[in-house]
């Protein structure tokens, strides 16, 4: 199995598919989106934090950086991982190579998603995610029995606060901008699969993957 990152406009679907991941092949799924939205709003951190994420725009590579570095530690020898969120531009490429490096672990395969803008909108603007279990839907593609509900634990759904029409335009745009450069990079070391995010994509990824 390779060490993978997904490389993705927002909502395209790379928490889908590394849950499925993690399910079926036992990957150790991290998000530094999760981690940084775990941090404790109270604290200054949080606080800061939390209201880049709302912007939609960036929190800063540093800490960013010491979240991932502190969740990669705990990876063991036989642990193989899905980098999902991160790295979302050149310089956190460039620290994600030291860093590897650092706990010996090779990143195998580069996963870019292709999804047009309208799907990502409605993914993201659809998104209903169950703050229990962790299991997500989607107001327009795949709605829970019961509106608002989660199908497996029966808890209230939530809906992100950066999953906003608005909010979603920044985070794409700032995509775009920041993420050439990163594709050109993975391209140049010969690790870059692009995966069509739209029809069949986990029957594709396990191909790419295994
Ligand atoms: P995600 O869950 O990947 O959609 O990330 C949600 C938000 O967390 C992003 O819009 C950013 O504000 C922040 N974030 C997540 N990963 C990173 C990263 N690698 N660098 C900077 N900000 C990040």
């Amino acid at each position: 199995m390779k060490n993978i990152i997904f490389i993705a406009p927002p909502a395209a679907g790379k928490g889908t598919q590394s849950d499925l991941l993690k399910e079926n092949l036992g990957y150790v799924h991290i998000s530094t989106g999760d981690l940084l939205r775990e941090l404790d709003k109270e604290s200054p951190l949080g606080k800061e934090v939390n209201a880049l994420i709302e912007a939609g725009k960036f929190v800063s590579d540093e800490i960013v950086l010491e979240l991932l570095k502190e969740k990669l530690l705990t990876l063991t020898k036989d642990d193989h991982f899905i980098l999902d969120g991160y790295p979302r531009n050149l310089n956190q490429a460039k620290s994600l190579d030291g860093l590897l490096k650092e706990i010996n672990k090779s990143l195998d395969c580069v996963i870019e998603l292709e999804v047009p803008y309208d799907t990502c909108l409605k993914r993201a603007i659809g998104r209903e995610i169950c703050p229990n279990c962790h299991k997500a839907y989607n107001t327009f593609f795949k709605k829970p029995k019961t509106e608002g509900i989660c199908d497996s634990c029966g808890t209230a759904l939530e809906h992100r606060s950066d999953d906003t029409e608005e909010t979603f335009k920044t985070r794409f745009d700032t995509y775009v901008e920041n993420t050439k450069p990163l594709i050109d990079y993975y391209q140049e070391q010969n690790k870059l699969v692009k995966v069509d995010g739209v029809n069949d994509t986990y029957e594709k990824i396990v191909g790419v993957v295994k």
